[in-house]
């Protein structure tokens, strides 16, 4: 679950990490009584789960109450397109209102999962501000890393090496060392998988401080952070993510794909997009209905997969254990119904009352296309899409 950077910099602040003094505010009013507060001269930040605001326009730096208040009304009630976001953009419903910060540097810091290590890692760099993908890719020397252990945690003599290694002044060092040390302890006491700060700040006054905060906590850790799980922002995620989330499914929107997939168990959807692709073609989505899915929960992960535009045939393979088939083919038959879906079928159905299962599906008005073994989907899946006309 991400956060927005209010939230991350108010737990920032109970870290002790030093951020610039600011407000959130709902509305442009709201944002000018907030400039005034501060002296005026105010940077005001559109709150979205998005990075790369800055190139996007919603960060905004201005002179006065007046100017922040303008400001905001341009952020406010519209969506904000970064590079991180969909074309369509995530509605802006906050803004930040900052002080302003007089930069000298611009660092980059975060401590995210080493899967690899499986511990956490520290990452900075000297590149900050900027996009630090790019900077992986391309300059993968400017990145210092440093293995935390997840038993005994970060040293603190690696939190110094690193400060020290990132160039910063004599003078800082220790307070670079504390903030890391303290980033360090609020993603592991917070079950965050990400706490990055882009840009750590050196400020022409010599001190250190984090402009900006990401935090995503680990889902699976949230029935530990009643108060965390309370800050979700679901209008700022995926739509159809959001829906399979509630429905207790596991779905990932894929780019440039055509065919949804629906299976049961992850390894066996991870199969299911191999094969689809080995027919020339594209998995729309990742769907894991999992293992004792009922009818009612086929049926919103069938209608979830042809609300996605881009599917054009969806490739059914269920295999039968704790999930019978005919529930699932009652599910398929259902979600069809519901969403008014016309998509061609291609089904795979083997295991506990696979024959029942396909009954059901032969029974109604639905496009099915049987397969009696997994070789065959490959060439179906193309088969349907090829000769599709007008099916939508
Ligand atoms: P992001 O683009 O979504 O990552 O938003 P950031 O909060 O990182 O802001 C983008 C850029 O705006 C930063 O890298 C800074 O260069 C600049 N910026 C943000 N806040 C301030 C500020 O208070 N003072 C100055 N001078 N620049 C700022
Ligand atoms: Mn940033």
């Amino acid at each position: 679950m991400k956060l927005h950077e209010y939230q991350a910099k108010d737990l920032f602040a109970r870290y002790g990490i030093p951020v610039p003094r600011g407000e959130v505010a709902s509305t442009a009013a709201e944002a000018r009584s907030v400039a005034e507060k501060l002296g005026g001269k105010v940077v005001v930040k559109a709150q979205v789960h998005a990075g790369g605001r800055g190139k996007a326009g919603g960060v905004k730096l201005v002179q006065s109450p007046a100017d922040a208040e303008k400001a905001a009304a341009g952020m406010l009630g519209r969506n904000l397109v970064t590079h991180q976001t969909s074309a369509k953009g995530v509605p802006v419903r906050k803004v930040l209102v900052s002080e302003t910060t007089a930069i000298a540097t611009e660092l980059y810091l975060a401590v995210v999962v080493d899967g690899n290590a499986a511990a956490p890692l520290v990452m900075a760099s000297r590149a900050g501000g900027m996009n630090i993908e790019e900077v992986a890719e391309k300059h993968p020397e400017q990145i210092i890393r440093v293995a935390g252990d997840p038993v005994y945690g970060l040293w603190p003599y690696r939190a110094r090496d690193m400060a020290r290694e990132l160039g910063i002044p004599p003078k800082l060092v220790r307070d670079t060392t504390a903030l890391i040390s303290n980033l360090y302890r609020a993603f592991v006491e917070l079950d965050c998988t990400l706490a990055e700060v882009n840009p750590l700040v050196i400020t022409a006054d010599e001190k250190v401080m984090a402009v900006d905060a990401k935090i995503t906590i680990e889902d699976d850790a949230l029935f530990r952070h009643p108060d965390l799980a309370k800050l979700a922002d679901p209008e700022q995620e995926d739509e159809l993510e959001h829906r399979a989330d509630r429905a207790g499914v596991k779905y990932v929107k894929l780019e440039n794909g055509t065919v949804g997939c629906m299976v049961n168990g992850a390894g066996l959807a991870m199969a299911t997009m191999d094969i689809t692709k080995k027919a020339g073609t594209n998995p729309a989505n990742f769907l894991d209905v999992g293992g004792s899915a009922n009818e009612e929960r086929i049926a919103e992960a069938f209608s979830i997969i042809v609300s996605d535009t881009d599917v054009k045939a969806v490739l059914v393979n269920i295999f039968g254990g704790i999930l019978r088939c005919d529930i699932a083919a009652r599910g398929v038959v259902m979600g069809a119904e519901r969403s008014r879906s016309r998509l061609p079928i291609v089904a795979l159905m083997r295991g506990t009352n696979a024959k029942e299962g396909r009954e059901i599906l032969q029974a109604s008005s639905l496009n099915v296309t049987f397969l009696n073994d997994l070789s065959e989907a490959a060439p179906a899946v193309a088969g349907v899409l090829s000769t599709r006309g007008g099916a939508r």
